[in-house]
């Protein structure tokens, strides 16, 4: 007979005759404490469920996240006109946070939703659309045991900044390293969503040049003024679309393999007003894609949806945005990172020539290939993958200035310690101040 103490978890192992029991001692466990945040992005929802102990609340690297719901149908934006669906989309992932956390954590578990890009293109459109889609989503959420705490329409400097949070938190960057002095260096942020891409990173040089883009913070006795913008409309979806608005109807399209078609709804097209800028419209009902898969080609066709003939300040991204100079390690996530592990470019590190080369090979293979080697994944999205990597590529490239060398500091990153990446993590937080203005009395813990 053994008896084993496990000092984390104060969990006694019971041995006896080869049989393994677990006797959790509930009076000397930790009190553990949950959050729920909803991200209603463009093309879904997800729910993610982090806990925390009690007592170390604002240590840094100590929330983990238990949970992923990802729930079905699309995202909250689509349901404008039957928004009683809502309530009946949320019900599962919700009933999985109800089983997660015990009952008698849930009244004083947070619960808080923020709807991204999709419902900020959805606001542009109508302010009453879009209250009567958040007001859908308070009922809904307000329904169930837990303590609400309000849905709201993030804007993008805030997807940009929360995200910053998130992976530099994950990463263990905001602690100190020695008493009082010298910070761990963080890491810039790029998010790729449906509708809208954000760039954010730390810059002390040039805040007084577009102020406007600009965030102070002061995290763990630290001050960090972070860039960050937001492209709206430069999703991945989104700058689908508006390239196939500007293609004039072009049968033949080089971001699809060669052999796919596919008809296109020319009303579907302007149900954004992202395609609205494009002030032509199409002499026809339908057109057919006609794919020709060249990445060259397909490169150009992006490159004509950035507007680079102005720039009012020292340096831009694209249609005049200020981007001052690029600096240190970025982590690439959400639609950044699904695309490029698809393509088998984020488990080695590759140059950005072999990434153009690969992704080149694969947009040249014929559809019928390309269908036959992944038959489990999506066809639309299998359809979409050699634009996504021309994209993703002439964004960072083009769009933001990255250089073979720069190329080396961006790490595609989908989890870091079993959390997600993205905004909702930072975004939690920052609502339930787990994150001090000043570093706090005991030394945090250390990342294990
Ligand atoms: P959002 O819903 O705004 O966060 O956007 C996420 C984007 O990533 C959308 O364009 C999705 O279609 C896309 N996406 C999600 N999962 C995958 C995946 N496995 N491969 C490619 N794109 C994806």
């Amino acid at each position: 007979m053994t008896f084993l103490m496990c000092s984390q978890n104060k969990e006694l192992f019971y041995r006896k005759t080869g049989v393994l029991v677990t006797l959790v001692i509930q009076a000397t466990q930790p009190s553990n404490l949950y959050g729920i945040v909803l991200d209603a992005g463009s093309s879904h929802t997800s729910l993610y469920i982090y806990s925390w102990r009690a007592e170390k609340e604002n240590d840094t690297g100590i929330v983990q996240q238990i949970e992923e719901c990802k729930v079905a149908g699309p995202g909250i934006s689509k349901y404008f006109k039957k928004t009683h669906y809502i309530s009946i989309k949320l019900t599962k992932c919700m009933d999985r946070a109800r089983k997660v956390i015990p009952m008698s954590k849930h009244q004083e578990t947070p619960v808080y939703l923020g709807a991204g890009e999709d419902m900020r293109l959805l606001r542009m459109e109508s302010e009453q659309l879009a209250d009567r889609v958040m007001a859908a989503v308070i009922r809904s959420l307000s329904d169930y045991p837990f303590n609400f705490q309000g849905a709201t329409i993030i804007s993008g400097q805030e997807e940009g900044a929360y995200g910053w949070i998130t992976i530099n938190y994950l990463l263990g960057n905001f602690i100190q390293v020695s008493e009082g002095i010298n910070h761990k260096k963080t890491f810039g942020a790029l998010d790729l969503g449906g509708a809208s891409t954000q760039i954010t990173f730390v810059n002390e040089k040039y805040t007084l040049v577009s102020p406007e883009n600009f965030l102070p913070f002061r995290l763990y006795g630290k001050d960090y003024n972070v860039y960050t913008h937001s492209f709206l409309c430069y999703g991945k979806d989104q700058t689908l679309w508006q390239k196939l608005v500007s293609s004039d109807g072009i049968l033949s399209d080089p971001c699809f393999h060669s052999g796919y078609e596919k008809i296109v709804n020319v009303s579907d097209l302007y149900k954004t007003p992202c395609t609205k800028r494009f002030k032509r419209t199409l002499p026809f009902d339908q057109f057919k894609i006609q794919g020709t898969g060249n990445y060259e080609q397909c490169q150009q066709s992006i490159l004509e949806l950035f507007n680079t003939s102005y720039c009012p300040y020292y340096q831009c991204a694209f249609n005049g945005i200020f981007l001052p100079p690029l600096q240190g390690s970025f982590g690439a996530f959400s639609a950044f990172y699904f695309v490029m592990d698809f393509l088998n470019l984020t488990s080695e590190k590759v140059s950005q020539e072999e990434a153009i080369r690969r992704i080149g090979s694969f947009c040249s293979q014929s559809w019928k290939v390309v269908e036959t080697s992944f038959p489990e994944v999506d066809k639309k999205q299998l359809s979409e993958y050699c634009f996504s990597g021309t994209y993703i590529l002439s964004l960072l490239l083009h769009g933001y200035h990255f250089t073979s060398n720069s190329w080396e500091n961006i790490y595609f990153m989908g989890k870091i310690r079993g959390a997600n990446t993205g905004w909702p993590l930072g975004y939690m937080l920052n609502l339930t101040n787990m994150i001090p203005a000043e570093q706090p009395f005991s030394p945090p813990l250390s990342h294990s």
